[in-house]
């Protein structure tokens, strides 16, 4: 895949860039050593300073980085807006709190027969970080910004659609004073990751994408032993009871399902609807999803914009043509219009059955599976029954129903009559196919620090 901005509202090849040379790769990676080595002399404090430096310049750049955001890769202009806020918020949350993530934390001394023991969180090294373009920004912010106030630096492989995104962000950390390679855009294909997670400076990767990239990133970190975090792709269930507020839930549905152009990894994708509100929640659900406004991404009014990618369309298209060709029923959508630009309408697809694509994957569009269910442990059955484990959501009024949901769904995130979200305060990832450690809160900062027990006796 080439390096270049395609806007996909257009289709249009806006500017394309070349790859990196590998002696350019190496000399990237050596001034994020040397920055590491900078960096770990650093007081949280000082380092807490450019990363407020850099949230402001977030926030006084934001309708710029925003529109830079809508012309790669197709959300919203108004999500873009939203999402430029909530990496200023989350840069914020870390600065406000990595000296008491980092804090020593004293632990029984007398136990461990010491006169004083205890624990110490200390950053690694270099981060590769290989990202997506689906929350271009955000996407990057909350690997960067925990990393960098831990005193890591990173090394961000973005995906080869969004390059300008991944070289703004570099410049605002460095203008917002972080040391020279501290936070570094390689200009790479993935092609060259495993010549960078293969470097010995280069200490840890984190990537979030596709099951592929997952297990290609493993595969080679496992032979370099080093450690990794993969946030990977989720069919996340959307379970209906019938105790729920079927408006509500049919309104959240259908935002779960279409933000971000229905290009989210914790996308609401599969409704699970108990039959004795089957019917009503259907009605409800398709006329929503019918009403959204499909158009120019940089239009106020638009809710839905084109698919990221030709590819990504072409394959949602494929999706709802199995499941058609094999029976399923559309209420609503379905028919790939013609044209330029990567557009898809809202659909939703109903009648599925496991032998269809759209029941075992995930669907990177604005397309929605509904499944009727006749109990709790039926809803439960189908909603774990994926390779899938990101997030999930509920929707019932029977306090009993929400105990058993939390415990019962397969999942790293329940969320009861309520969006599925991420939130700097709580950690966020998978289980399953969906990949495994946790980014945002402390465990997130800590994912790539050296936990280092400290006994003296
Ligand atoms: P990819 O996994 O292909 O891309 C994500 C990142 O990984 C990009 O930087 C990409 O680089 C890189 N990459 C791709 N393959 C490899 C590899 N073998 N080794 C190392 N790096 C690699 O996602 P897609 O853009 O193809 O999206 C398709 C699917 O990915 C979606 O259906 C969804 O399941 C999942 N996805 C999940 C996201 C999430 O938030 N969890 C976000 C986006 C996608 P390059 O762009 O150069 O190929």
């Amino acid at each position: 895949m080439s390096i270049a901005t395609t806007n996909p509202a257009t289709g249009q090849v806006l500017k394309t860039y070349d790859p990196m040379s590998e002696e350019q790769i190496d000399a990237a990676i050596g001034r994020a050593d040397d920055a590491f080595h900078q960096l770990r002399g650093t007081t949280v404090d000082q380092r807490a300073g450019w990363m407020y430096a850099a949230a402001d310049l977030l926030d006084a750049e934001r309708d710029e980085i925003a529109r830079i955001m809508t012309t790669e890769m197709g959300k919203t202009y108004a999500s873009a807006k939203a999402e430029v806020t909530k990496c200023a918020t989350a840069a914020r949350f870390y600065a406000d709190h990595a000296a008491e993530f980092l804090a020593d934390e004293p632990a029984d001394a007398a136990a461990v027969n010491a006169g004083q023991a205890f624990v110490r969180h200390q950053p690694i090294g270099p981060v590769l970080a290989v990202m997506p373009w689906n929350f271009p920004l955000w996407q990057v912010l909350r690997f960067a910004a925990p990393a960098l106030m831990a005193g890591n630096t990173g090394l961000l492989k973005h995906a080869s659609n969004v390059p300008q995104t991944a070289l703004l962000l570099e410049d605002v950390f460095r203008r917002a004073g972080f040391p020279e390679g501290a936070f570094t855009t390689l200009l790479v294909g993935s092609d060259a990751v495993d010549q960078i997670l293969s470097d010995p400076r280069v200490r840890a990767a984190t990537l979030t994408g596709s099951e592929g990239a997952g297990r290609s990133i493993a595969q080679i970190a496992g032979r370099e032993l080093k450690k990794t975090v993969l946030e990977l792709g989720g069919s996340d269930p959307f379970v209906v009871m019938p105790s729920a507020d079927l408006d509500r839930a049919a309104e959240v549905a259908t935002t779960a399902r279409c933000q971000n152009n229905g290009q989210s990894c914790i996308a609401a994708k599969r409704f699970i609807v108990h039959t004795d509100v089957f019917d009503e929640f259907a009605e409800k659900f398709a006329a929503n999803m019918a009403a959204l406004r499909v158009g120019d991404p940089m239009d106020e009014r638009t809710d839905v914009g084109p698919l990221a990618t030709e590819r990504g369309r072409d394959e949602i298209n494929e999706q709802v043509r199995d499941a058609i060709d094999r029976g399923a029923t559309v209420l609503v959508g379905g028919e790939q219009p013609t044209g330029d630009g990567w557009w898809y309408p809202p659909t939703v697809v109903t009648d599925l059955t496991p032998e269809m694509r759209m029941w075992r994957e995930e669907v990177f569009g604005p397309v929605a599976g509904l499944y009727r269910v006749e109990s709790y442990d039926e809803a439960i059955e189908v909603a774990n029954g994926t390779s899938y484990g990101l997030g999930s959501n509920a929707w019932t009024r029977d306090p009993e129903e929400q105990r058993r949901f939390a415990t019962d769904l397969d999942a790293g995130n329940v969320f009861i009559n309520g969006m599925t979200t991420s939130f700097p305060e709580l950690p966020f990832g998978g289980v399953k196919n969906s990949g495994y450690g946790r980014e945002l809160s402390a465990m997130g900062m800590r994912e790539f620090c050296n936990t280092k027990t400290v006994w003296v006796g």
